[in-house]
């Protein structure tokens, strides 16, 4: 960031900068580069995809796309004509699903939920959807899961619950996230959800 913008917004950022510990008494922060003190803390830490208890030897390389580094990898192992298999027929596994037959990549959807998108979208509407990315070249494996991923050679075989077998490419995992969990030094009794600290900042 700009430092005049640093300076009219009356902030100053430090990058490279990690949190090591936090004593809540002193209000301080210890850090990378020395002492902070604050007066209210905020910690938005971001978050960790949640992995699925899934088996087989091919469980490993099941990819969350989280980070740069996680799309990097994710593009170095895609090629169009690849064959992928998205776990979550979410928002995040609907936008990969559509981006990717795009991109010319065969892709399959599995998902716990009877029509894509269910906490955000009327059933009929999800429906819609469905079809709409079904018309390009999407296939749907819904009110279902993927208990086991074997690999087999470069390629996976992916088990679902109901026993559908499907071989692909890459098996890319869209079920959510959960928020990043601040180190065992940090004090737990300093960490509230944002609900609270924002009323306690608006008090
Ligand atoms: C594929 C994908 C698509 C998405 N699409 C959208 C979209 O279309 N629209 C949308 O609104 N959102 C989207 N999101 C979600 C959006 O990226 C996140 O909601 C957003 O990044 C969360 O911001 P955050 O600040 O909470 O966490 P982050 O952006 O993860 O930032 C957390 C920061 O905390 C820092 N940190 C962690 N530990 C420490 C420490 N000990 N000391 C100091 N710093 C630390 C990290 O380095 C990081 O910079 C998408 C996410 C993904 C993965």
């Amino acid at each position: 960031m700009p430092l005049a913008l640093e300076q009219r917004l009356s902030i100053r950022i430090y990058t490279r900068c990690r949190v090591q510990s936090i004593d809540p008494k002193a209000k301080t922060l210890e850090t990378d580069s020395g002492s902070q003190p604050y007066s209210k803390l905020v910690l938005a830490l971001g978050a960790e995809p949640i992995r699925l208890p899934i088996d087989g030897s091919g469980a490993e390389d099941v990819l969350s796309v989280n980070n740069l580094q996680d799309y990097r990898h994710m593009r170095e192992r895609l090629q169009s004509g690849s064959r992928v298999t998205i776990i979550g027929n979410g928002l995040i596994g609907c936008e990969f699903a559509n981006d990717l037959t795009a991109a010319g990549c065969q892709v399959d959807v599995v998902g716990l939920a009877e029509s894509p998108m269910d906490r955000l979208l009327p059933y009929d509407v999800g429906v819609q959807l469905q079809e709409a990315l079904r018309e390009q070249g999407v296939s749907w494996y819904q009110g279902n899961t993927v208990e086991r991923v074997e690999k087999e050679g470069d390629r996976y075989r992916v088990v679902l619950r109901d026993g559908t077998e499907l071989v692909t490419d890459l098996v890319i995992s869209a079920v959510g996230l959960r928020p990043r969990t601040p180190a065992r030094n940090w004090p737990s009794r300093s960490v509230r959800t944002s609900i609270r600290a924002f009323r306690s900042m608006a008090e």
